[in-house]
C-alpha cells in the first residue's frame, strides 16, 4: 500500500476571541490533512499549532506538511516507524506538524487492519473518558461564577488556569472552592508561570484543598528545581511543557521530578512516540493525563482512541473543542456525553472534516 497523494489544509477554525501573549486569537490555528494510498484507504490528520509551547504557528506547519507530503509521496504506508523517522530525518522539532502525518499514517494502518485506531493500539474495551472543563484567568469571582454554572451543566472535574500571580491564585482557588463545594477535584495549570518561591507558596497554601494535582509550576529550564519542590509540595505535581518525547519522560522519572505526565500528540509527534512515553511512564507508575491544544473533533477523536487504548492513562483533559470553537464542522467522530468523550466503532479514527467547510479553506496537494 503506497501514499499517492496528501491533501493539507489551512484548518481555521472560528472561535471566540482568546487571548495569548503575542495578540488575540480570532481562530484555532490547526492543519488538517488528507493522505491517499494505492488501495484506496484514506487517512485523516489535524495538528493545533501552539507557538508559546512548541515554537510552531499555523504558517509552519502549513510549509512544513508540504515537505513532509513530498517525502512520503509513493512511500509505503504501512511502514509507520520508518516513516516517521523520515520526517525525524528531515527536520528536527516540528513535532506538531508531525503528528497530523503520524495520525493520518496510523487511521490507515488501523483501517487497513479492519479495526478501530483503539484496538489497533492494542485496546481491548472502552472506558469511561471523563474530562474535565477549563476555568481560565480572571478575576476570582469571575472565575467562581464560571466554575459553579460549569458544574450546574454537569462537569465534574474543573480544570483551573494559575499562574500569573500567586496571591490571585490562591484566592481564586479559595473563591472557586466556597462556590462548587469542596466535593469537586479540581485540577489546577501554572502553564510555567510561577519561579520556584511562587510555586512552595502557592502549593502549600492550598494543602487543605480537593486539588487532584498542579501541572507544569514552573519554566522547563526550572526541571532542576522539581525534586525539591515536590518534597515540600502537598500537590501532586504533573509534568506538561516538560515533556515532549519519552526521553524527556525518563529524565524526569529518573530524578524524582514529577508524579504525573501529561500525553499531547502537539509535543510528542503524534501517536508513535505518545506510545513511548506512556510506556516509560507505565514502567515507573506514573500516570498519563490525555490533553491536547485547540483541536477539532477530528483530533479529538484520535486522542480518545488512545486514551481508551491504554490503561495507564488516566486523567483525560480532553475538551479542546469545547474552549470557544464556534463551528464544528466534523462529520462523524468522538462525541461528547454528560462531558465523558465517547468514540464510534468505526474502523480508523472514525472523523472527517464537512466539504463545504474545507472549500473555503487554504489547500494544497501533494
Ligand atoms: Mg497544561
Amino acid at each position: 500500500m503506497t501514499i499517492t497523494s496528501t491533501e493539507i489544509y489551512r484548518y481555521s477554525i472560528p472561535m471566540v476571541p482568546f487571548t495569548i501573549a503575542t495578540g488575540t486569537m480570532h481562530f484555532a490555528q490547526n492543519i488538517f490533512i488528507r493522505i491517499h494510498t494505492s488501495e484506496g484507504i484514506t487517512g485523516v490528520g489535524e495538528c493545533s499549532a501552539f507557538p508559546m509551547i512548541t515554537g510552531e504557528t499555523q504558517t509552519t506547519c502549513f510549509e512544513m506538511a508540504k515537505e513532509f507530503a513530498t517525502i512520503w509521496k509513493n512511500k509505503n504506508a504501512v511502514e509507520i516507524e520508518e516513516r516517521i523517522n523520515e520526517l525525524h530525518r528531515f527536520t528536527a522539532g516540528n513535532h506538531t506538524a508531525k503528528s497530523a502525518f503520524d495520525m493520518a499514517l496510523h487511521d490507515i494502518n488501523a483501517q487497513y487492519a479492519g479495526l478501530p485506531l483503539y484496538k489497533f493500539l492494542g485496546g481491548i474495551k472502552k472506558k469511561k473518558l471523563q474530562t474535565d472543563v477549563t476555568v481560565g484567568i480572571h478575576p476570582p469571582e469571575e472565575m467562581a461564577l464560571q466554575a459553579k454554572q460549569f458544574i450546574d451543566q454537569g462537569v465534574e472535574i474543573l480544570k483551573i488556569k494559575v499562574g500569573k500571580n500567586s496571591q490571585h491564585d490562591i484566592e481564586a482557588i479559595q473563591c472557586i472552592t466556597n462556590a462548587v463545594g469542596t466535593h469537586i477535584p479540581l485540577r489546577i495549570d501554572a502553564n510555567q508561570g510561577w519561579n520556584y518561591e511562587d510555586a512552595v507558596r502557592v502549593l502549600t497554601a492550598l494543602k487543605d484543598f480537593n486539588i487532584e494535582f498542579c501541572e507544569q509550576p514552573m519554566r522547563r529550564h526550572d526541571d532542576d528545581l522539581l525534586p525539591a519542590l515536590i518534597h515540600i509540595s502537598p500537590i501532586k505535581i504533573m509534568a506538561d511543557e516538560s515533556v515532549f518525547d519519552h526521553y524527556d519522560a525518563k529524565r524526569l522519572i529518573q530524578a524524582g521530578a514529577c508524579d504525573y505526565v501529561n500525553i499531547k500528540f502537539a509535543k510528542s509527534g503524534g501517536i508513535l512516540e505518545a506510545q513511548k512515553i506512556n510506556a516509560v511512564c507505565e514502567e515507573k507508575n506514573i500516570a498519563c493525563m490525555m490533553g491536547g491544544m485547540l483541536e477539532s473533533r477530528v483530533a479529538l477523536t484520535a486522542f480518545a482512541h488512545f486514551a481508551t487504548a491504554f490503561d495507564n492513562v488516566r486523567f483525560y483533559d480532553m475538551d479542546t473543542c469545547m474552549l470557544g470553537h464556534k463551528t464544528d464542522p466534523v462529520t462523524g467522530g468522538a462525541t461528547y456525553n454528560h462531558f465523558c468523550v465517547e468514540i464510534p466503532d468505526t474502523l480508523g479514527i472514525g472523523a472527517d472534516v464537512e466539504e463545504n467547510f474545507l472549500q473555503q479553506l487554504d489547500k494544497i496537494i501533494i
